[in-house]
């Protein structure tokens, strides 16, 4: 990974220690060393667990990619002295799948923690390729659902009652952006950095990194020799949210601070708030909770089974 930071000039003055600053960050109006960053992030970590009150005893599984958010989080959730265990979902992608597990295999390896492989194609019957190759349309939409609903069904399986992802502050400012935009009332309404468990079959969910954004979870990974996946999913294809985080960002660089008062404001007015809806009935074909007869994987298998 390339250097993410510039070098602030010699004279530069960390606003903790007042030793010599290396890393400025406009939006805190702050610049620091390396020690006192690495103690700025873990405090933004510890001040989002808090808020999700989080007991420390609380074993977490992590879901990971192996791209630079979710080895984060494991990375600083390990760091504070969380019982964490790492969930991947092979998707079948080729060279991309294979560096993603690969990354995650030394990782886990370089620090000695456990995670457990699921493959799509074992779990689903189908890779992501081959929906690909049979659905026109967003892929990424159809490959978010299935991962969702994957990893809770998953996360029930290895037994744990918390589910930790890497989403940060550039994805649920983007995120809020695109449903305020969209008028989809419903989806502002269920966002939120903790989603309590609103039925045994699905985990409660964390995010701790939703107040860091992207530039200082790259700077966090090179200050700890973390070496994420770099490799581009082949079928990425224009996902509408990167608009929207594009026009946060013009507006963060006119308005350091813009992106994290949007998100934060939200947040505290649901404060109280669980955002979790419990209305779900039972699948006919899998049991598995569902707003409708069928649930979201099923209806997916359905399809596929038709166009075989
Ligand atoms: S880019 Fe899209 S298809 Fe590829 S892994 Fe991400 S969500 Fe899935
Ligand atoms: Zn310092
Ligand atoms: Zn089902």
């Amino acid at each position: 990974m390339g250097r993410t930071f510039t070098e602030l000039p010699a004279r530069s003055k960390c606003s903790r220690c007042r030793g010599r600053a290396r890393i400025g960050l406009p939006s805190h109006n702050a610049r620091f060393c390396p020690d006192c960053y690495l103690l700025f992030f873990s405090t933004a970590v510890q001040r989002a667990l808090k808020r999700l009150s989080v007991p420390r005893e609380e074993p977490l599984l992590v879901a990971v990619s192996g791209g630079k958010d979710s080895l984060t989080a494991w990375d600083i959730l390990n760091e504070l002295g969380y019982a964490t265990h790492g969930l991947h979902i092979n998707l079948g992608i080729g060279d991309f799948s294979e560096a993603s597990r690969e990354r995650v295999d030394a990782f886990a390896r370089a620090r000695g923690l456990s995670w457990s492989e699921y493959s799509l194609q074992r779990e689903f019957g189908y890779s992501l390729p081959e929906i690909n190759r049979r659905f026109q349309g967003k892929i990424c939409s159809v490959c978010g659902r299935l991962k969702r609903q994957h990893l809770n069904r998953l996360a029930v399986r290895e037994n744990y009652g918390n589910l930790v992802t890497g989403h940060n502050l550039d994805d649920e400012a983007g995120r809020l952006l695109g449903n305020l935009v969209g008028n989809r009332q419903e989806y502002v309404r269920k966002q939120s950095p903790y989603l309590p468990s609103p039925h045994p079959y699905i985990p409660a969910k964390l995010k701790p990194l939703y107040r860091l954004d992207i530039s200082e979870i790259r700077i966090y990974c090179e200050l700890r020799g973390i070496e994420p996946a770099e490799i581009k999913c082949p079928l990425s294809r224009g996902a509408t949210s990167h608009y929207f985080k594009e026009a946060l960002d013009m507006l963060e660089g006119r308005m350091p601070g813009t992106k994290r008062q949007f998100l934060f404001a939200y947040i505290n007015t649901r404060q109280g708030e669980t955002g979790q809806e419990a209305d779900f009935g039972e699948c006919c074909f899998c049991g598995h909770p569902a707003y409708a007869d069928v649930c979201g994987v099923c209806s997916l298998k359905g399809q596929m089974e038709a166009k075989n």
